[in-house]
């Protein structure tokens, strides 16, 4: 039954943005409670947030464009977020010799609300699984940002029981390394594309 659904289909379409709405205001809501609860560990979760978002919105923008133009979109993308995930590194290095201990229920309540984002964007892509190759691997990608967000509440629980910031910035540091990987393989390969195309 799935099978027989088109991604260029109007519902496809409009499920994409429907999804890229809710990442956008996950981005949004996890920035600026990460600013004001003192927790990196949720503004480095917000990165994949931004990075969803960009992915969506490179999605309805190429459809019909040409090769060069998704690589180039692909490269803006990978080099803005890989940006972002040094910002985050600096940071966590930073806060290192800064004191002050992040909100824990902050960073549950918000990690909370982005785990169930994240499932109910998976529930609605779910149908659309066999089309498009970058929604497609939007499983993998769904299932990685829900370990981000167990992480994220993993820490706001270390945070709260033993009333020290070590666990938000192991977090938030290990989660931007692991997307400051994942920008420079983007980068990589839409600059390759970029030639070949
Ligand atoms: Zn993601």
């Amino acid at each position: 039954m799935a099978s027989n659904v088109e991604t260029g289909s109007v519902a496809f379409r409009r499920t994409v943005w429907i999804v890229l709405v809710l990442n956008a205001a996950m981005f949004l809501i996890e920035i600026i409670a990460g600013r004001l609860s003192g927790s990196l560990s949720l503004q480095s979760d917000a990165l994949d947030f931004a990075g969803d978002t960009a992915t969506y919105a490179i999605s309805l923008a190429v459809i019909g464009h040409s090769m060069k133009i998704r690589a180039r979109a692909a490269l803006l993308k990978g080099a803005v977020l890989g940006g972002f995930a040094i910002f985050v590194l600096a940071s966590a290095v930073w806060r290192t010799f800064v004191s002050g201990v992040p909100e824990a229920a902050t960073m549950g309540a918000v990690g909370a609300l982005a785990l169930a984002v994240n499932v109910t964007a998976a529930l609605l892509l779910l149908r659309f699984r066999n089309g498009d190759a970058n929604v497609r691997s939007v499983w993998l990608c769904s299932r990685n940002d829900a370990l981000g967000n167990i992480a994220v509440l993993a820490a706001a629980a270390i945070v709260s029981l033993t009333g020290t910031k070590w666990a938000d910035l192991g977090v938030a540091a290990l989660m931007a390394s692991l997307f400051l990987s994942t920008s420079t393989q983007i980068v990589r390969q839409a600059w390759r594309e970029q030639d070949t195309a």
